[in-house]
């Protein structure tokens, strides 16, 4: 499992603004560490550099040691996978979008597809209790289901980094802590970072890192940082 450095990470945009002020952190590998901070405050520019839609103007950024300037971004999208906050799903089935990219996939395909990544019984977990059926089409979804089924569509990747990018926050607070308890236990051994604006939502991870204007204001566990108030 690799891990992520952010080795003294400047960026900005546009030349006059600086949004990330030399930012440093790690998410040892197989570990789970979250980013919270306020709207505006660098989160989504983290995504945006670890999948190379931007290079830093200075520091590093390895995945597993490797220097990912060096990386091809069809590599980096292959190697790390993203549970967006509003998934968009294929106007097709729901197994079709689980295991997209393939005409009419059954359930026969996707098990094989989530065998092979040895992530079934998290599959039928996160789908545990649908009204829809599998081959049904997935436009009627509540918005937890399409959150449920694109997790599910990024795990039969069975990708080594999971980014979850506001992945549950658009979701009233039930639904959120239910699929949260099931995307803790899947991703238990695989390097997680976890990008948020609510601290409930990442209760569960190792190490917290409070983001503000682009620079580290805390870090600690979730007891900690509530201890600090
Ligand atoms: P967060 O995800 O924490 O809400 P962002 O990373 O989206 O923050 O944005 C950080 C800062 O970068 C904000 O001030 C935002 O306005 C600015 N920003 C984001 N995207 C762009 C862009 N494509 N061009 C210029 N500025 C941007
Ligand atoms: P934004 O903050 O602009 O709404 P997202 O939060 O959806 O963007 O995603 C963060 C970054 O990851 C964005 O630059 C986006 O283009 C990229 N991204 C989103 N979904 C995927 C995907 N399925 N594969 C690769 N990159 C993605």
């Amino acid at each position: 499992r690799p891990s992520i450095i952010f080795d003294n990470v400047v960026f900005g945009y546009e030349p006059e603004r600086t949004i990330l002020h030399g930012l440093t952190f790690e998410v040892p590998a197989g570990s789970h560490v979250a980013i919270v901070g306020p709207s505006g405050a660098g989160k989504s520019t983290i995504a945006r550099l670890l999948f190379r839609f931007y290079d830093p103007q200075k520091g590093r950024i390895l995945i597993d040691g490797q220097d990912i300037s060096r990386v091809a971004q069809q590599s980096l999208r292959s190697h790390i996978g993203i549970v967006p906050q509003d998934s968009v799903l294929f106007n097709d089935t729901i197994g079709y979008n689980i295991a997209y990219g393939r005409e009419d996939a059954s359930v026969e395909d996707i098990e094989r597809a989530s065998r092979a990544a040895s992530i079934m019984p998290f599959i039928e977990r996160l789908l545990d209790g649908f009204e829809t059926e599998v081959g049904e089409r997935g436009l009627k979804l509540s918005g937890g289901e399409k959150q449920r089924v694109a997790i599910a569509r990024t795990l039969v990747k069975d990708p080594p980094i999971l980014l979850l990018d506001e992945a549950t926050s658009a979701l009233d607070s039930r639904t959120e802590q239910d699929i949260l308890r099931t995307l803790h236990k899947v991703s238990e051994h695989r390097t997680t970072l976890a990008i948020a604006h609510r601290l409930s939502t990442i209760a569960d991870a190792d190490r917290i890192l409070v983001l503000d204007h682009g620079r580290l204001a805390e870090t600690g566990t979730h007891r900690e940082l509530l201890r600090k108030g």
